[in-house]
């Protein structure tokens, strides 16, 4: 039988598949022997019944019945009892961590009658009330479905009638009034009265947590870090323990060390007198955590020597919620925290320096997408811009963009191209759509640990938090800088996420140092240790991976920085850039030549000049191959506009002008050319068929390039690669050919440069016929793009924009699959080939050189089919050689 109910002790840190991360740290903290109060955990796989049936299952009430009995036994008290309540939180918690976007219910068993028996037992009528007025707004909205800002509006209201800010200066009586207007409230929009039984408040809350699983924000989310949408969430249901009975309790964050900069030491923020989300909703300011060394010098012994036991135990940063309840600590969570990439890398070097994990590990601990994301730009010296505040470096970055006030204006702006800043005195759940569209994130309340930054954080968003000298104002779509200015909608403004420097107007942006040790123009000699960890890390990984890394380029520039980058060659130079900008004229004879003289002429004017692209980009590359790609793209892509030439044409018939005749021969030879489906027409290797002489120029070219990088000393690769191929036989004639081209240009030169011939896998039928076609490649490049395009049967110019919206909101798939490989339809395409290949021509070379050659999940997919190499672009080299280290130790281990 199936059981959905585990006991804190029943569980480990292992089970976070069935109990969520929450639930299954909080069982090994249980395990460890660390204080963390009594509760018990409702299974993942009750919350995936209860969504697939719309009801609970049946054997779920009964067993949360038995695991209450035994909490209640434990704690001396019942549920609600009217005397002395048991109460309880009941919190989400999936397998992967999704701050704030599920929901939590605490003080769970208060009602009228047990309000008063929990004033006398605690001694501290306020505590009673202010803990009942918090069930009955946490309740109200996440249960019961009533607009959460009424209850804040009445909360308002009666500190305003108080004089005061602040809720701690709310008496017990305000706070008695308070609830009785949140039970109007609560009738007045539900037509039902708060329910008093303490186990349908139990039960209600529990469902309401399942629900959660598919509330807006949290599918929202789940997209955007690409987490599975049928997982389901655990519950929590915990003895609750109070923050808010004086002060000498309180409520924290914490992380061991910090998650911004990586940086060593504990790290975090404290809230004396104060309950649950108080803290990372940033309701009030918060105090760093070393002040409870002198608010509760034994607490925060105790605190720092669990946080050590943590970090050995997990081997990792943690980050931690904790509760002081009138000076006992208790630990109401644990995990692996959340970082910035930069923290990312030194922590992983650090814990190896500390002789917790190995270099294999800390691999393992980044990836790719980190890596890029430390290659982003940083901001210079501030030039114009001046500086208008100081807030907390909350998740580094350097965004500039236009100051919003709001997540709805942020998403309409953002869709119409313009970069937005976020600027909100906090933010909450609600503005994750904002938060996503936006460059950068800036709040005037709250620390490192508030909702924004570790949002923020998660997505590698830019965020600059609690800059208290700003003075936000929402409604009024404002906010007051020191010296008085005024930030309006529309202002551009500057934040800089790993200072916190807030500026007015565009600072310009510098190369991160992360590039300038990649492009060798600084040393990872100590003097920067993101630097110093990026080279130990990516020096490890080069040692273990098994995929080579080549590049995607096509200028020597390109070919200089991929080879800095790390590139061990290039995988595609593609050369339509060759036929482009003042050639393309040339290309336009070749097109319109009336007889083999005319073409011929026009070839030989092409030839120099491709041989000189070769030759530059040979000598970037010298002594590492270079695949040169023969034409691919269809002609009239070298031609005038059909549109615009007829309407030139028409136009000048039309008024009498006199029609030039070249325009007019053009013409004829764009509308003969004109095809409904140019990706699927003349291009690739059936235009080298078509267009006499063609390819035998580019190979002629190839081949002269390679005897001049030859005899001026160099040692040139060439690799000649045929686009587009679909049946052995087109190899065969052009391979024919090229290998005559080739013994003619040695024959001449007396100089002999080998030159491999291959194709690239892209049709699909190449890929099913693979076996035939290897008998005449020496090496084949899986042309992902292509073959996604043509395997799926959709036009990569076109979807993306079209309906791949729809198709990610309907779950049809996760991410774009021209981003991230489809391993299921086009992967099998490659497995087929690679495996067919091979059985052919056991030493053909296997490589991949569409985009997703430099998509870290595909690296890892391209690793396990036994490619030799990826190629992607220079940028995406460093990535794709961390993603190829990693996808050897993970294939290792798993
Ligand atoms: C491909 O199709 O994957 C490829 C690399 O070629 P292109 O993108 O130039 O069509
Ligand atoms: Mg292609």
């Amino acid at each position: 039988m199936t059981t959905y109910v585990y006991d804190f002790h029943q569980g480990n840190r292992d089970l976070k598949d069935l109990l969520g991360g929450k639930g299954a740290n909080l069982a090994e903290m249980t395990n460890m022997g660390l204080p963390v109060p009594p509760g018990f955990t409702i299974t993942t796989e009750a919350c995936r019944e209860y969504l697939a049936h719309g009801a609970e299952p049946a054997a779920l009430r009964d067993e949360v019945g038995e695991h209450l009995r035994a909490l209640e036994r434990a704690m001396g008290k019942r549920l609600g009892q009217a005397d002395d309540p048991l109460l309880v939180s009941v919190r989400s918690g999936a397998k992967f961590s999704m701050p704030g976007m599920m929901d939590t219910v605490l003080n769970i068993g208060l009602s009228d009658d047990s309000v008063s028996g929990l004033a006398r037992q605690s001694g501290s009528p306020r505590f009673a009330w202010d803990s009942y007025r918090r069930l009955l707004a946490m309740f109200g909205k996440t249960v019961l479905g009533v607009d959460g800002e009424l209850f804040d509006e009445a909360l308002d209201a009666a500190k305003k009638s108080r004089g005061t800010g602040n809720d701690l200066d709310l008496d017990d009586a305000d706070l008695r009034k308070l609830v009785k207007t949140f039970k109007e409230i609560v009738r007045d929009r539900t037509g039902r009265d708060f329910p008093q039984d303490p186990r349908e408040q139990l039960d209600l809350a529990v469902r309401a947590v399942f629900d959660s699983w598919n509330g807006e924000r949290a599918r929202l989310y789940r997209r955007q870090e690409r987490i599975p949408a049928d997982l389901g969430t655990a519950v929590n249901v915990v003895a609750m323990v109070f923050g808010n009975l004086g002060m000498d309790s309180g409520t924290g964050v914490a992380f061991t060390r910090d998650p911004g900069s990586g940086e060593q030491g504990i790290y975090g923020d404290y809230l004396q007198n104060a309950q649950g989300e108080d803290v990372v909703a940033g309701i009030r300011n918060t105090l760093p955590l070393t002040a409870l060394e002198s608010i509760d010098p034994p607490a925060h012994t105790q605190l720092l020597s669990i946080m050590g036991t943590l970090e050995e135990h997990y081997r990792d940063l943690c980050d931690i919620e904790f509760t002081i309840e009138r000076n006992k600590l208790w630990m109401l969570q644990t995990r692996v925290g959340k970082r910035t990439a930069g923290a990312a890398f030194r922590i992983a070097v650090q814990l190896v320096d500390q002789g917790l994990i190995s270099m294999d590990e800390a691999v393992t601990r980044v990836s790719g997408a980190q890596l890029a994301q430390l290659m982003f730009p940083r901001f210079g010296p501030a030039g114009q811009a001046e500086k208008i505040a100081q807030g907390m470096n909350a998740s580094p970055g350097a965004a500039v963009g236009q100051v919003v006030f709001d997540s709805d204006r942020a998403v309409e702006l953002a869709a119409g191209g313009i970069p937005v800043i976020l600027v909100r005195r906090e933010t909450n759940p609600d503005d994750l759509n904002g938060m996503i569209v936006a460059q950068g994130v800036l709040t005037s309340r709250g620390g490192k640990t508030s909702h924004a930054a570790v949002v923020a954080r998660g997505m590698g968003r830019t965020c600059v938090c609690g800059a208290e000298e700003i003075d936000v104002d929402t409604r009024a779509r404002r906010a007051i800088v020191p010296g008085g200015i005024v930030l309006q909608e529309g202002d551009v403004i500057s934040i800089d996420g790993s200072s916190g420097a807030v500026y007015l107007g565009e600072v310009p942006v510098v190369s991160s140092p992360v590039v300038r040790y990649f492009e060798g123009d600084l040393a990872a000699d100590g003097s920067d240790p993101l630097v110093d960890a990026v080279h130990r890390i990516i020096v490890h990984a080069d040692q273990v991976r098994r995929l080579g890394v080549r590049a995607n380029a096509d200028t020597a520039e390109d070919a200089g920085r991929a080879r800095r980058f790390g590139a061990a060659g290039i995988g595609l130079c593609r050369t339509e850039h060759m036929f482009l900008g003042e050639r393309r004229q040339l290309v336009e004879r070749l097109i319109l030549a009336d007889g083999d003289e005319a073409r011929d002429a026009a070839l030989a004017a092409l030839l120099p000049l491709q041989r000189d692209d070769f030759v530059s980009i040979f000598t970037a590359m010298d002594g590492l191959p270079v695949t040169v790609r023969l034409i691919d793209p269809p002609l009239h892509e070298f031609l005038a506009d059909l549109t615009e030439l007829s309407v030139k044409v028409g136009v000048a018939m039309a008024t009498g002008q006199p029609v030039a005749e070249e325009d007019v021969v053009v013409l004829e030879a764009v509308r003969r050319l004109h095809e409904q489906n140019p990706m699927l027409g003349l291009r690739g290797v059936r235009l080298g068929l078509l267009i006499p002489g063609l390819f035998a120029l580019q190979v002629r070219a190839i081949a002269e390039a390679a005897v001049i990088c030859r005899q001026a000393g160099g040692d040139p690769h060439p690799e000649i690669m045929v686009p587009l191929v679909g049946a052995v036989q087109e190899l065969e004639v052009v391979r024919e050919q090229a290998e005559g081209v080739l013994r003619e240009v040695a024959a001449e030169t007396g100089v002999d440069v080998p030159a491999l011939i291959g194709t690239m896998i892209e049709v699909p039928r190449a890929a099913l016929t693979a076996g035939q076609i290897a008998e005449a490649a020496q090496f084949f490049s899986f042309g992902t793009n292509d073959l996604t395009q043509m395997g799926w049967g959709f036009s990569r110019d076109d979807v993306e924009s079209s309906f791949f919206s729809r198709y990610l909101d309907l779950g049809i798939f996760g991410v774009s699959p021209f981003e991230s490989l489809d391993i299921d339809g086009v992967g099998r395409l490659v497995r087929l080939a690679v495996e067919e290949g091979r059985a052919t021509r056991p030493d053909i070379k296997l490589g991949v050189c569409g985009e997703h050659g430099g998509d870290p999940d595909s690296v890892h997919f391209f690793h396990q089919v036994g490619l030799d190499y990826v190629s992607c672009s220079p940028f995406r080299v460093p990535v794709a050689r961390l993603e190829a280290g990693r996808a050897a130790i993970l294939g290792r281990v798993g």
